[in-house]
């Protein structure tokens, strides 16, 4: 019979930028000897890429479009949580009588639910939180009532113990503006609703890079350390010379991206992307195209198809020479292009993370969520880029942005920028690295996996 090596099922959150990190994670887990099996839902079951991760689908109630169908947050979450509490229990029994019972869920925190399926089998859990530890800090401090919405504009900076001041910019949308999404901010407090029953809470972070903000969590669940703190370990992959793992819900035109990028100077491109959902007004969008034209850098844009409607008529055509359109790319591919000079970042937490461990520049454009907390720590804490400042209107014009790409690509600041670039680049490398801090952290997660199972 075939050694019993511990069996981890990771469940995602079914959107590319929880997806991504759990896949990750799972790989990791793989390359330690512990079978991992991710189970996604059916309709994004196909995107997944993991040689070495077992695959199962399981149901969100919406099988043939997933969230889209469902159109609404709540009604999605609701189904999600009936139809995938069956169906994950499902996968758990598949598994039962084999050589590798299933021993642990680590599931998306988005996903408590997936926590008392573990807890029902007798199987150990872990929530995986997919955004920063401090995004964590603070949500967890609304849920255990110290600190109340809506927060007051007048007692800006918010002293939050762990974290640097923050102004009322800096806050997440959903603490500063409670009414803009109910459903979504109850989504984000929901994480913390049965999280005590947790064996593990893991964070996608790194204790270089937040392990202040991270003990600050843990102080508020005592005995639950935040940890192993987990790193997407992008940068694993390249270490071990193993590329095939990924998740694209799009055809990504990696070639074309590639074969463009060969063609153009060391650190003379601006990637711009704008991540998996947000969408930009038209207005935005012109605002943008002028700026990237009169900077006159080459520039490579991902517009996602349902936003190509968005973007000016006048500029494919006028700036062909300059740069390179494309609906979705490898992200990863692309950020460690040596053509690449700087990364123009909506600041969802991935690619915060994959700019700061490939070691590339970022301008922040920010649009809502955490990406604005995110965009801070970019420019102030960690200083690997700029944040775009936005007018009345909560527009970023063209002057600014050609202001701040002058500031990255040439300016005095710029010198600054790149240093820490890659600094942070080899802060994260080491982390993931035999030895490092995260590899430590994984080490001591599977360690007390291999000693407790049966
Ligand atoms: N991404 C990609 N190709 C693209 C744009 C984005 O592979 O053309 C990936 C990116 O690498 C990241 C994820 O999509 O892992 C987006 O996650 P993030 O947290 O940055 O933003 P979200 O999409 O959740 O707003």
């Amino acid at each position: 019979m075939k050694e019993n090596t511990g069996h981890v099922v990771v469940v995602p959150y079914p959107s590319q930028g929880h997806i991504n990190p759990i896949l990750q994670f799972a790989k990791r887990l793989a390359s330690k000897g512990v079978k991992a099996t991710i189970a996604t839902t059916h309709y994004t079951v196909s995107s997944i890429c993991a040689p070495h991760v077992g695959v199962e689908p399981i149901s969100d109630g919406f099988d043939q479009g997933g969230f889209a169908e469902a159109k609404r947050e709540d009604l999605y979450i609701e189904s999600f949580k009936s139809n995938g509490s069956k169906t994950l229990s499902q996968v758990i029994k598949k598994y039962l009588d084999t050589s590798n019972p299933v021993s642990c869920i680590v599931y998306d925190s988005f996903l408590p639910w997936a926590l008392d399926v573990a807890k029902q089998h007798g199987l150990y859990g872990a929530s995986f939180f997919t955004n920063s530890a401090t995004i964590c800090n603070i949500f967890c401090r609304i849920h255990h009532g110290l600190l109340t919405l809506p927060v007051n504009i007048e007692d800006m900076p918010l002293l939050v113990p762990g974290l640097p001041p923050l102004n009322f910019h800096d806050l997440p949308t959903f603490v500063r503006f409670p009414q803009s999404n109910p459903a979504y901010l109850a989504m984000k407090l929901n994480q913390y609703s049965n999280l005590d029953k947790a064996d593990w809470i893991f964070d996608n972070t790194f204790e270089e890079l937040e392990g202040e903000e991270a003990r600050s969590v843990s102080q508020q669940w005592p005995g639950k350390l935040i940890g192993p703190m987990v790193p997407s370990a992008y940068l694993d992959g390249r270490i071990k010379g193993d590329k095939g793992y990924g998740s694209s819900l799009w055809k990504p035109l990696s070639e074309e991206c590639i074969e463009w990028l060969e063609t153009k100077p060391e650190k003379s491109v601006v990637y711009i992307s704008f991540g998996s959902m947000v969408s930009l007004t038209a207005e935005q969008m012109e605002e943008l195209a002028q700026g990237f034209k009169e900077s006159n850098l080459h520039f490579l844009w991902v517009v996602r198809a349902s936003q190509l409607d968005q973007l000016p008529k006048w500029f494919t055509d006028s700036t062909k020479e300059k740069g390179l359109i494309v609906s979705w790319c490898n992200q990863l591919e692309v950020l460690e292009h040596k053509a690449i000079g700087c990364f123009v970042t909506h600041c969802g937490w991935n690619s915060t993370l994959e700019g700061l461990s490939l070691g590339v520049p970022m301008v922040g454009v920010p649009q809502w969520a955490d990406q604005l907390t995110d965009s801070k720590y970019i420019e102030e804490i960690w200083e690997v880029g700029v944040r775009a400042k936005e007018d009345d209107k909560g527009i970023v014009r063209k002057e600014e942005i050609i202001n701040c790409l002058k500031q990255v690509m040439e300016g005095e600041r710029s010198q600054e920028i790149k240093k820490n670039a890659i600094k942070w680049k080899k802060s994260a490398e080491k982390a993931v690295s035999e030895g490092g801090s995260s590899d430590k952290n994984i080490n001591e997660f599977v360690k007390s996996l291999m000693s407790s199972k049966g």
